[in-house]
């Protein structure tokens, strides 16, 4: 049977070498903090790419990447990092990611492909949907991995193994482009999950961004003559609220409806244990207690 190469199966057989084995020539990570670092170990460490470039806004921090080995170089200039690369994904914080897309947009080559690692993904696929130019191929993704620590320094190559990444795909979004983001992934050891964006932001708001609310909460309460009376429990339950502001005032202020609509949700709940602590209804105590353990168990650890 005779294959005509047509210039996508070109770029495709590029991108790739033998095997199905993922070679990308030049990977550029903008934003080479924890999540943008652990892409660079985990890409390094596994061959995924013969080059890896590191855009910052800081030498120092592009300096600790590389010599942490996340990246083979850095620059702080976008346009300088993205030109002539063949993936680039975008780890800088929520609110800049797609100004960031459009600022590299014309200085990429035909046939790259683009992605993030947002915890959002509704505005930035609404803010870049038709905006790009047509050679240029952009897929929302969500690793659902990480920590509150910040910075390269605690970048971790086996943070994405066995970890679920969410690609957001839309009907804008080519197969090829699908599948060679997945791959990507994959090829940092995630497991992949399809959603639309809005779906995304929906369950994320309930998994990720209302629990970070409530821990950020509770923390802000305890006053300091208290603090040496916390213990594994109060720091299980408020360990996120050590993470980064500038970090999570953006997730915030991007998902705020769902996250309004899940507070509500949440103000309900503890409307029903406050209500049966007043009427010191024991029963009701125990079974929101048993429900909860029950959903907790399930979890793991
Ligand atoms: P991080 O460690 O703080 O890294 C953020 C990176 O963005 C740093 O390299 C930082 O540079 C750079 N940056 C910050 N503000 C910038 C600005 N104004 N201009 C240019 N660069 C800027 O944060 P992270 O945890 O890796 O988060 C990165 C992305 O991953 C975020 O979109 C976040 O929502 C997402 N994410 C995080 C987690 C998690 O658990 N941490 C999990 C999944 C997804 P400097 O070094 O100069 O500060």
């Amino acid at each position: 049977m005779a294959i005509s190469l047509t210039p996508s199966i070109i770029s495709w057989c590029l991108l790739f070498s033998v095997a199905e084995v993922m070679t990308i020539q030049k990977l550029t990570i903008v934003g080479v903090g924890l999540i943008g670092g652990s892409i660079g170990l985990a890409a390094r460490r596994r061959d995924l790419a013969d080059q890896v470039v590191g855009v910052g806004r800081q030498t120092s921090t592009l300096d600790k990447a590389q010599e942490l080995g996340a990246i083979t170089e850095g620059t702080l200039e976008l346009d300088k990092g993205v030109f002539g690369a063949n993936f680039v994904v975008f780890c800088t914080p929520v609110h800049l990611i797609s100004k960031q897309i459009l600022q590299a947009a014309p200085h990429l080559a035909k046939g790259t492909l683009l992605t993030d690692a947002g915890s959002t993904k509704g505005s930035i696929v609404r803010e870049l949907e038709g905006k790009l130019p047509k050679e240029v191929h952009f897929l929302g993704s969500h690793p659902l991995a990480g920590s509150e620590k910040r910075g390269p320094e605690h970048a971790d190559a086996d943070l994405f193994q066995d970890r679920l990444t969410i690609l957001t795909p839309t009907e804008q979004t080519q197969e090829s482009t699908l599948q060679q983001v997945q791959e990507f992934w994959k090829g940092l050891g995630s497991h992949i999950k399809l959603m639309s964006p809005e779906a995304h932001d929906q369950a994320l708001a309930l998994t990720s961004h209302l629990p970070h609310l409530l821990a950020s909460a509770l923390a802000g309460i305890l006053p300091e003559d208290l603090y040496e009376l916390t213990a594994t429990g109060f720091r299980d339950t408020t360990r996120v609220a050590a993470s980064d502001p500038s970090i999570w005032t953006g997730i915030f202020q991007q998902n705020r409806e769902a996250v309004l609509q899940t507070l509500q949700i949440l103000n309900q709940r503890l409307n029903e244990f406050q209500q049966a602590l007043e009427n010191n209804e024991k029963p009701r105590i125990d079974s929101l207690l048993a429900q909860a353990k029950k959903v907790r168990d399930a979890l793991g650890s």
